[in-house]
Order: structure tokens, then C-alpha cells, then sequence
């Protein structure tokens, strides 16, 4: 007999599921039932879906129907709190996808203390995942690792869902129950996967339950797909990592540049359609005396003239082969001095996980 190549239901959307029903001869309504048994409940494999008949879930399984969650390959630790999961699929590629809890330590501010929660053995009620949306990366930023292994393949729309569901199951959360929050910033470029990024995130939305104002997505600046974006129904909140206050630097920094410059980026964020009360994000890396002078600042205030915005700076996290040095604090906090007088929101944001390589541009399957 030949071997039956193995076709995975996570990814399918609830048409894809109706035709396969269809086909199987079942009522239209299995459809909604197994849509919910593989996104909201989590199911692993066919035989667990136990709303569906004996007999269907035995002649999906013939059929070579099966769930398709990415298997933990490794998960490492930090001291933080941090989790960085090592994900792989069926053809043994991987990527990373990182837990970030908040809430542990009494520091939700709303005065409750960690393990408050009287009768849960729950350690955290919120939390952030970091998604990968491509095997490697190919716009070769010279501050970020990923950039080093270049682009392998692009994820499936169900490859980007199951990293999500796998880290829910995996501590024991539930969006709707717990606070989720979703970025996808793991490796890769999001948008230039964008059909199969689009694809997931309005899985996550309507199947696995997760706001779509509970998700951002981050792109280095592929400018056609911003457009694109903003006219998406359904869509997470956008962020731009602009790394730089001239194309001179940011041509140098992010190769990407040439053939979308400042220019075009901001006309990009200026047309963007944001829906009440919401802001866009610019990401900005701070090299050691690259771009993270007072004048930097200066110019980044002239950039975002106009824009709701605001912007988180992110002091560079250090790897091997990265050729920047991360700057000193009292120079991050003079950039952003210069951001918050100007009116504009800035953040500094905290680095997740460096001891585990976890932390944002140190994604590069890092396994001792
Ligand atoms: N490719 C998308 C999604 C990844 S988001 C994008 O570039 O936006 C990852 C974020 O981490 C980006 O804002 C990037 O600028 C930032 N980053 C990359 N390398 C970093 C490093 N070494 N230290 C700190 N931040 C880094």
C-alpha cells in the first residue's frame, strides 16, 4: 500500500472544513464542531474529537487526517520567567516561539499578590506569546541573529496557529479564562509570508479566541503589504521597526531600506487606517553610538510628526557575530527623554530571557 501522506486539519478554516464534511458525507454541522475541537479545545489527534461519531473520526484517521501540532523538540528556562520553546514540524524544520508571563510576582498593579488566586495552583493568568511566522529570516538585519541562518521555508497558516496552541497547552492557559496576548515578532518577516500570516491570525481570532486587539504583528517595512494590511477585516495591531533616524543609517542597518525607504515607510504608516483609539508602534533597536543619539532622537521625533504613535526602544541584546555594542542606560534615557518631551509615548522595554536566548533578535535555534 502506499504510504499515505499525512494532511493536517490545523490550518483549515471552517469553508475548508464544510467541504471536508461534505465530502464525507456528514452533516454541515461537524464542520463548526470540529473547527472548535481543533482551535478552542485543543484537540491532538482525530480519535480525541469525542463530539464527532465513532465512525467519521475512524475514516478521518484512514483518510490520513490528523491535527498536525508542531512536537516541543526543547524548552529552555530563563531565571525571568521566560519560556523559549523549540518547535518542529513534520519535515523535522523549526523555529522558536517564546512565553513571556507577567502576573507572577505581584506585579499586575492592580494590588493583588502572585498566587492570589484562592484555590488555583495556577501560577499565571496573563501572558504574551512570541510567534515565528518563517523557518529563518531573509531580510538580513546586521543587529539580528535570525538573520544569520537565512530563510528556510515559509510556516503554514496551521504551523503559526499550533505554535500558539501548543504553548497554551502547554501552561495551561485559556484565552477568555487568562490574559493572552499575542506578537508576532519570533523569527521571520510575517509579511513577506503574508497570506498564510492573514490566513492564522483570523484562525486565532475566531478559532482559538484570542481579540485581535490582543495582537501585534511587526514588520521590518515591506511597504506593499502595509497597504495590504490596512484593508484586512480582520487584523492584529501593527507595529513598524524603523531601527533608524535616516535612510543613510538605516540603509546600512537593514538592507530593506534600498528598496523601501523612510519615504515610503512613513507614507505607508500615514495611510494606515487605525481603528479607535488605537496607535501604531515603532520599534527602535539603540546600537551604541549608531543611532541612539540625542540628534537620532531629535530626528525620529521630526519622522513621526503627524502619526499616532508611540515607541518602544529596545537596548540592543547581544549575540556572537552581531557587530553593534548595546548602549549604556543613561544614553536609552536621554533618547527617550527627548521622544516623551516632544509628546510622543515611549517605552523602554525590558529584555525577556537574554540568559536563554529568547530575548527580541536572539532567536536562531540556540540548543545548549
Ligand atoms: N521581521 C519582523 C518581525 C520580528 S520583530 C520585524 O523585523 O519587525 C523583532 C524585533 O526585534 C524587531 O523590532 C527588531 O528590530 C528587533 N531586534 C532585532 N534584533 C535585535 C537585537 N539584537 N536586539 C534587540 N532587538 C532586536
Amino acid at each position: 500500500m502506499p504510504e499515505l501522506k499525512p494532511t493536517n486539519l490545523l490550518g483549515l478554516d471552517l469553508q475548508e472544513l464544510s467541504a471536508l464534511v461534505e465530502n464525507a458525507g456528514q452533516p454541515e454541522y461537524r464542520a463548526r464542531q470540529l473547527f472548535e475541537a481543533i482551535y478552542a479545545q485543543r484537540a491532538e489527534t482525530a480519535q480525541q474529537i469525542s463530539t464527532l461519531p465513532q465512525d467519521f473520526r475512524r475514516s478521518l484517521q484512514e483518510q490520513g487526517f490528523e491535527v498536525g501540532l508542531p512536537a516541543i523538540e526543547k524548552k529552555f528556562q530563563s531565571t525571568d520567567g521566560t519560556v523559549r520553546y523549540l518547535m518542529s514540524f513534520a519535515d523535522q524544520q523549526s523555529v522558536e516561539t517564546v512565553w513571556m508571563p507577567e502576573g507572577d510576582n505581584g506585579e499586575a498593579g492592580d494590588g493583588s499578590e502572585a498566587g492570589d488566586q484562592a484555590g488555583d495552583a495556577r501560577r499565571w493568568d496573563r501572558g504574551t506569546i512570541c510567534v515565528s511566522s518563517q523557518v529563518g529570516c531573509a531580510v538580513d538585519c546586521h543587529f539580528c541573529l535570525t538573520a544569520l541562518l537565512g530563510v528556510k521555508r515559509n510556516l503554514s497558516a496551521g504551523e503559526i496557529v499550533g505554535q500558539v496552541t501548543t504553548v497554551l497547552k502547554d501552561q495551561g492557559v485559556w484565552p477568555g479564562r487568562d490574559r493572552i496576548n499575542l506578537v508576532f515578532m519570533g523569527m521571520g518577516e510575517p509579511f513577506l509570508n503574508y497570506v498564510n500570516f492573514i490566513k492564522a491570525a483570523r484562525l486565532l481570532v475566531q478559532g482559538v479566541g484570542i481579540p485581535e486587539s490582543r495582537m501585534t504583528v511587526s514588520t521590518a517595512g515591506i511597504v506593499p503589504r502595509i497597504h495590504d494590511f490596512g484593508r484586512e477585516p480582520v487584523r492584529p495591531k501593527l507595529a513598524i521597526s524603523l531601527n533608524a533616524s535616516n535612510n543613510e543609517t538605516r540603509d546600512r542597518l537593514m538592507p530593506i531600506n534600498r528598496k523601501w525607504n523612510l519615504e515610503m515607510l512613513l507614507d505607508a504608516a500615514h495611510e494606515f487606517p487605525l481603528r479607535n483609539r488605537e496607535r501604531l508602534t515603532f520599534e527602535y533597536v539603540l546600537l551604541n553610538e549608531v543611532n541612539d543619539s540625542v540628534n537620532d532622537a531629535r530626528q525620529v521625533v521630526e519622522l513621526l510628526r503627524g502619526l499616532r504613535a508611540k515607541v518602544n526602544l529596545i537596548a540592543l541584546n547581544p549575540g556572537p557575530g552581531i557587530p553593534f555594542a548595546t548602549p549604556q542606560e543613561s544614553r536609552v534615557l536621554a533618547f527617550q527623554q527627548v521622544l516623551v518631551a516632544a509628546g510622543i509615548p515611549a517605552f523602554i522595554r525590558r529584555p525577556r530571557g537574554r540568559d536563554i536566548y529568547a530575548a527580541c533578535g536572539q532567536l536562531k535555534r540556540t540548543v545548549a
